[in-house]
């Protein structure tokens, strides 16, 4: 017997409708860069301005004659503008493809190629980056310029903020650029309307440490259900009542699924803009009465210093994750605002947010201590996301006994079931049609993930597993460290050793002894690292992580001293 329910496509205009029919009056704010001494200029729309202008988008598309299923590329800040086009294509049968700004000339050019991008619409204060490399782009027709130096429009026409605008830059002279409010001005509505919720909504290439970047393709459904997923209690708990910055960029993972989740609920946004200064950051939370704001921990080690004094009476939620939030920052921060930091983990192969780090009513009564231990970790599952430990190589399941470690796999309507085009696919998907995330971890009876560390980033000495990720987390508890990354050395007797390379607060100081010293009593004895190197700044991957192997390519010669305390 079948159900005889209405099976409704799960589709981008469908969330778009919402926000279009019931919260017309909601704002959205583009920050513009803030001058050193003031606050930042605000550009204010709504969603009944933006919506109209999405319909306008979607007639732009038609006119510049891009295909049915084309590829629309954006290389550009998080902007309400951003924000047109995140449903413009999609609500046109498009293909919207986020570019990555910080990705290196090589990769930009192969995605570009990879994907055939038709159009590029591009942030006006990015032209620079991009121009250069549009001339080893093969299918690219159109280069559309935002001019986010001269101010977005507002709601009812009225005037962009003045000040703190930055020089615009000269554009080419190529008639392939056009201005995007001089087409959006010439163009007629049109509606939008997709029957197959499977038909692809937007596309993401992950940053990929080695080899070329591997395209994921998000699905209208998955796109409707991670949104939903976003809204729950236990997820991010996106709701009408609240008023979003999301600092993660909206060309890293679709913004977490921020911009969509909050459109679905009809959630004020706040957009950044070209700025992603801590004290700009730290000046919209409180200027704006934010109650949500996502971001990469780097971003949140930033901002802490800057929190002294600061109304952030509003803020409910700091949704964090893309590497391990220390529990010395989310402690820092309940220190300071009352309120610890929020920890969900996942990949752009998983849309991206798989689990998120709630407090279940059963621990009521734990310690604080323990219950910071648990905000350490990587969470619980989010509904319709299933999860497995497995043993490294193998399809042997691993108990959830927060002992044993293996690859964490996962699965749901929101996780990708192969990569677009991509001869490596075979690598990362399992027959039995999951997907391995090379991340390591252990997950506890009651379901929460502890990630040890990526695959690649374990360190293997004298056949047993260290984990980076637990002494970073170690090392960064130190009153005098600001950041820390360890990584492997090769090693003649133990095949690696962990070496750890620090950054010290402002004026803090401490030895290399004082701080291994610190570490003995806290992680085995063999962990210990044998070495610890301190520089000025960590080096960051185009999203803001961690580059361990740009530390590892820099200290591939480093000379390890004799090991003491064996192995
Ligand atoms: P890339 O794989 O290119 O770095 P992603 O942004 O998709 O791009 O990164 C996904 C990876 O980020 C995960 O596989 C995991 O290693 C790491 N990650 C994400 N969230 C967390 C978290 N909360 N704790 C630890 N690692 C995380």
């Amino acid at each position: 017997m079948q159900g005889l329910m209405q099976n409704t496509p799960l589709t981008v205009p469908m969330m778009f409708r919402r926000a279009e029919r019931l919260f017309g009056d909601k704002s959205v704010v583009t920050a513009g860069r803030k001058p050193a001494d003031g606050p930042a200029p605000l550009q204010h729309t709504t969603y009944a301005a933006w919506a109209e202008r999405t319909h306008r988008l979607g007639g732009v598309l038609d006119d510049l004659g891009i295909s049915a299923d084309g590829r629309v590329a954006t290389f550009a800040w998080n902007s309400a503008r951003h924000l047109e086009l995140y449903f413009a294509a999609p609500g046109t049968g498009r293909v919207l493809h986020t570019l990555n700004i910080r990705l290196f000339a090589e990769q930009l050019t192969y995605i570009v190629n990879h994907a055939s991008d038709e159009v590029i619409f591009v942030d006006r204060t990015l032209i620079g980056l991009l121009w250069p490399l549009v001339k080893t782009f093969k299918t690219v027709r159109h280069i559309i310029v935002m001019d986010d130096t001269a101010g977005a429009p507002t709601a009812a026409g009225g005037a962009p903020a003045a000040g703190g605008a930055p020089e615009a830059p000269e554009l080419p002279d190529d008639p392939r650029i056009a201005d995007y409010e001089e087409l959006l001005a010439a163009a007629g509505p049109v509606d939008f309307d997709v029957d197959d919720e499977n038909r692809a909504a937007a596309m993401c290439y992950t940053s990929g440490t080695t080899g070329n970047p591997k395209g994921v393709v998000y699905s209208h459904r998955s796109t409707v259900l991670h949104s939903m997923g976003a809204m729950l209690a236990d997820g991010i708990a996106v709701s009408e009542r609240d008023v979003i910055l999301p600092i993660v960029p909206m060309f890293h993972a679709n913004a977490w699924g921020l911009a969509h989740a909050a459109v679905f609920a009809g959630a004020s946004l706040v957009f950044p803009g070209p700025d992603m200064s801590p004290a700009a950051i730290a000046d919209l939370i409180e200027r704006r009465r934010v109650t949500v704001t996502a971001g990469v921990p780097t971003i949140w080690m930033g901002v802490l210093p800057l929190l002294e004094g600061r109304d952030l009476s509003a803020l409910t939620r700091i949704a964090c994750g893309g590497s391990a939030v220390p529990k010395a920052l989310s402690e820092a921060y309940r220190a300071k605002i009352g309120m610890p930091i929020l920890q969900a983990w996942g990949m752009t192969e998983t849309s991206p947010v798989a689990t998120a780090c709630g407090q279940r009513s059963t621990f009521e009564g734990r310690s604080e201590d323990e219950l910071a231990d648990l905000r350490s970790t990587q969470g619980v599952s989010l509904p319709c996301v299933d999860l497995r430990i497995v043993e490294p190589g193998s399809t042997d399941e691993l108990p959830w006994d927060g002992e044993a470690s293996g690859e964490i796999q996962v699965r749901g309507p929101w996780i990708a079931r192969d990569y677009y085009d991509d001869p490596r696919s075979g690598e990362s998907f399992t027959d039995d049609g999951w997907l391995r995330t090379g991340d390591v971890g252990t997950i506890t009876p009651e379901g929460y993930v502890r990630l040890v560390d990526r695959t690649k980033d374990l360190i293997k000495s004298g056949g047993e597993w260290i984990s980076s990720v637990a002494l970073e987390n170690e090392i960064m508890s130190h009153p005098a460290v600001a950041e820390a990354a360890v990584i492997g050395i090769a090693d003649e007797r133990w095949q690696e050793r962990p070496l750890a390379c620090v950054v010290l607060k402002p004026d803090a100081t401490v030895t290399e002894e004082e701080l291994l010293d610190w570490l003995r009593p806290k992680v085995p004895r063999w962990w210990v690292p044998d070495g610890c190197v301190f520089i000025d700044e960590v080096p960051k991957t185009s999203v803001g992580k961690f580059s361990k192997k740009t530390l590892r390519d820099s200290y591939a010669d480093y000379k390890l001293p004799v090991r003491r305390d064996g192995g």
